[in-house]
């Protein structure tokens, strides 16, 4: 199949748009499209230190390559990466992570749940099951990132978060009913390094075909512990209505947008953990933030 835009050989079918493009249009519509995204956002200013969420899988890593070509030159905005290593024994390797990173000439920074906590996923998972893992790594994981990010004089957060990522998370939410995570303002809160996600509007087979043209070495490996079942369920779902009606997943993220800016929105806040002083969601009460909750219930308090 031909190139929509030139002569070349396809490499790709958007159905949503209806184009075949080639490498090279691919390249130029993904790099629009991301770059479209953070102008529209505001999402990186001059004097910003961006970190790159470095998991060293396809979509962090696609992130840290474009954004290190977007600002590799610029001498006003600094990257860097840092990977969290959870001690999932197999899964998780933050050598390739600083291969990736340093093979770009970009700063690398890594922290550990061992180290910041005292005990490895492995190990929580041994003593707790797998049935809650995503939920004690997710929040123990956001953290200590936090933590490290601060401590770094990061301001921005890149993810590789991308439209398939987006479209699942508001239907879910919507299917569990949780308005507060529907509403959650997009709003600035002290102490807590605000995240961009240059993806956001690109399906994660055109973020898996970009990683695969550009970066090589990244991981590949599925980490045990991923139950989630209701996300796997939804991702089915989303995937066969959107094959039916491509625009589908781009409106759910931008549904997520507008709930946010509602007036519902207006009324969540952020106040301080008690104990280790970072920013929490005023709803999780206790006064205590998730993440020293988790910590209570594996050490047994
Ligand atoms: Fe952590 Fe779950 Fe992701 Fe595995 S799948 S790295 S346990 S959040």
């Amino acid at each position: 199949m031909q190139c929509s835009k030139c002569r070349r050989e396809a490499i790709v079918y958007q159905r949503y748009s209806g184009l075949h493009l080639c490498e090279q249009h691919f390249n130029r519509d993904f790099e629009a499209k991301a770059k479209r995204a953070i102008r529209e956002h505001h999402w990186i200013e001059s004097g910003d230190t961006v970190a790159v969420a470095l998991s060293g899988g396809k979509d962090s890593s696609a992130v840290l390559f474009f954004l290190h070509g977007l600002l590799g030159e610029r001498r006003d905005v600094r990257l860097m990466a840092i990977t969290v290593d959870e001690g999932i024994a197999g899964y998780r390797d933050p050598d390739r992570a600083r291969r990736l990173s340093e093979g770009m000439g970009v700063p690398w920074v890594t922290a550990s749940f061992r180290d910041a906590y005292g005990i490895t996923l492995d190990e929580i998972v041994a003593r707790k099951g797998t049935g809650l893992s995503c939920t004690y790594c997710g929040v123990l994981r956001r953290a200590l990132m936090n933590r490290v990010a601060r401590e770094e004089g990061v301001t921005k957060f890149a993810y590789g978060f991308n439209l398939d990522d987006g479209a699942q998370s508001v239907l879910m939410n919507v299917l569990r009913g949780d308005a507060a995570h529907l509403t959650r303002p997009v709003r600035e809160v002290e102490g807590l390094v605000p995240r961009i996600r240059p993806f956001l509007y690109i399906p994660e087979r055109e973020v898996a075909l970009y990683a695969f043209l550009h970066v090589e070495g990244f991981d590949l490996a599925g980490c045990p512990y991923a139950v989630g079942a209701l996300r796997r369920d939804v991702r089915g779902i989303l995937d066969e209505y959107t094959y039916r009606h491509p625009a589908t997943k781009y409106s759910l993220v931008r549904l997520g947008e507008a709930l946010r800016r509602t007036d519902a929105a207006a009324g969540s806040g952020f106040g301080v953990c008690e104990r280790c002083g970072e920013p929490m969601p005023v709803k999780e009460g206790k006064g205590i933030c998730r993440a020293c909750q988790v910590l209570d219930e594996l050490r047994g308090a």
